[in-house]
């Protein structure tokens, strides 16, 4: 997510998601998904090409599918949101 430029959580789920007790996950998910953001980040602090800019990567392991869908930003949100721009330089 690029602040003000590409969808944010709410644009995706407006209504928020309702807390519900914690699901239990595979120990290596969550260090998957962690290498995964964290390889995202470097591409773009470096300047490189990344894929996921305003899109999905929605990943099910256990049937170890990735699939990318693009999402746009909601039209409600960018009012309600007062997000505050980053400069990167
Ligand atoms: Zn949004």
């Amino acid at each position: 997510m690029i602040p003000n430029k590409t969808a944010c959580l709410r644009c995706i789920v407006p209504k928020g998601v309702e807390e519900e007790s914690p699901i239990p996950i595979i120990g290596v998910t969550a260090g998957l998904l962690g290498i995964l953001q964290a390889t995202e980040a470097i591409k773009f602090l470096g300047g490189l090409k990344t894929n996921l800019i305003g899109k999905l990567l929605i990943i099910d392991l256990l049937s170890m599918s990735f699939d990318i869908i693009k999402i746009e930003n909601d039209e409600e949100c960018k009012k309600r949101c007062q997000v505050v721009s980053i400069s990167i330089s």
